[in-house]
């Protein structure tokens, strides 16, 4: 990839995520042959742009969408995709920093999207795995058991389906031997490249034009609309440009507080041995924490053991060493599962001070929008991306812009 990109380049994942076993095939897309002008132009394929695309679509906007690689085929590819409302960062936590009523919104806002997403997903028949789950939070060296009370009750106040469970009821819900844990209704779990494809093939349908590859070169924007230059010299002028190019950051944007960092997961063989009975999500008040969930075809994925750095040779060189560290995890955790390990990978992930993403209009960038859904729900994120951009385009105030905006 070029070192002149509008974006940083990055290798953004090296192993098999379980849901690509057969490597990344792209499909959707066509070359650029010729300059275009549109309603809105989206940089980004993964699950970021086709939400988006689908809120500018069903805004009545003419959409261009353009990625340097193929679709789908980015940061969403290797995501566990635990469709979670609860941000990293415990509402209590949260609320000593940035103070309880914006804490409040931000979980909030955060368990609308997930039902949102859910309803989408059902408007537009994708077949994704998609699949209702509550979730088991586990204590770990951020909230131990008493914490994690606290923290049930401060969710409870607020509205939200958290409460505290003991170590008879966790274990029959999951088989796990903790004191004790947090149980809340309204997560889910899909197969994000399902989801994103299918997205994708909605919007085409819909009209969108899908162009790949096509690297966005150089980004211009003016009050009357912004040009994008694509390598091969085309050019995109769109009324409005959405950057939604992951952990490959725009040049233009300058967030603080953001940082990309690394993290691996394994998915095991499928389990001939039931599963625990609830199926739930489970994941842990730790730094950095581990997390579970299962598969239609019943494997177990698991993943975290995640490290401060971004340097795509020092991941690599470390992924058998941290993989085994997950299959170890695992089976202490749940000793009667069957560890072997069918699919490992590694990737980019990216973290935000607070664990709230950063979305709006770009500062000091005319009619460009960007999202970066930096945190353990990224995909949550990208919703709230979408839900934020349609009200943008439709000249409706978002009431919780502020709370997200891009400094
Ligand atoms: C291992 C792992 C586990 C995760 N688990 C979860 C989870 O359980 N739940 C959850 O909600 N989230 C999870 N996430 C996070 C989630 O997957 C990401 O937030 C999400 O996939 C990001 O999607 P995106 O569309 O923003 O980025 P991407 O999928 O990376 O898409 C961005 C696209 O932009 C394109 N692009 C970049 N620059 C340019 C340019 N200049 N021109 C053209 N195209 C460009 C890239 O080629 C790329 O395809 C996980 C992530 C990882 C890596």
């Amino acid at each position: 990839m070029p070192g002149d990109s509008a974006t940083r380049s990055r290798d953004l994942r090296t192993g098999v995520p379980v849901w690509l076993p057969d490597g990344d095939r792209g499909g959707l897309g066509a070359l650029p042959t010729e300059s275009i002008n549109t309603d809105v132009a989206i940089i980004g394929g993964g699950i970021s742009g086709a939400l988006l695309a689908d809120a500018a679509l069903a805004a009545g906007r003419e959409v261009v969408v353009l990625d340097r690689r193929g679709f789908s085929l980015g940061s969403t590819a290797a995501s566990t995709a635990l469709l979670q409302f609860e941000l990293d960062t415990p509402l209590t936590v949260l609320s000593e920093r940035i103070g309880k009523e914006r804490a409040a919104r931000a979980w909030w806002r955060s368990a609308s999207a997930v039902d949102a997403l859910r309803g989408r997903i059902a408007d537009l028949g994708l077949r994704c795995g998609f699949r209702e789950r509550n979730t088991a939070y586990l204590p770990g060296n951020v909230l131990d058991a008493a914490g994690l009370r606290d923290e049930a009750q401060a969710r409870a106040r607020i509205g939200l389906r958290s409460q505290y469970v003991d170590a008879d009821a966790l274990r029959d819900l999951t088989g796990i031997e903790r004191p004790g844990a947090i149980w809340s209704a309204g997560a889910g779990e899909l197969d994000p490249v399902k989801l994103t494809r299918g997205l994708w093939r909605s919007a085409v349908d819909r009209g969108a034009r899908l162009l790949a590859p096509a690297d966005v070169l150089d980004i211009a924007p003016t009050r009357q609309g912004v040009t994008l230059s694509v390598e091969g010299g085309i050019e995109v002028r769109a009324k409005h440009v959405a950057l939604a190019t992951g952990y490959e950051l725009a040049k233009i944007l300058k967030p603080k507080g953001y940082k990309v960092i690394t993290t691996w997961a394994m998915a095991t063989w499928p389990q001939k041995r039931s599963l625990w009975p609830s199926r739930c999500l489970i994941w842990e008040a730790a730094d950095p924490y581990l997390y579970l969930r299962t598969t239609l075809d019943n494997r177990i994925l698991i993943g975290g053991e995640d490290e401060e750095f971004s340097d795509d040779q020092a991941r690599d060189r470390l992924i058998p060493r941290k993989i085994e560290t997950l299959r170890r995890k695992l089976s202490k955790l749940m000793p009667e599962a069957d560890d072997r390990v069918d699919f490992s990978w590694t990737g980019c992930f990216g973290a935000s001070s607070t664990s709230m993403p950063a979305i709006g209009p770009v500062p000091g960038a005319e009619r460009c929008f960007a999202v970066l859904g930096y945190g353990g729900n990224g995909i949550t994120f990208s919703m709230i991306a979408a839900q934020m951009f349609q009200r943008m385009l439709l000249g409706i105030d978002d009431p919780d812009a502020e709370l997200f905006a891009l400094r």
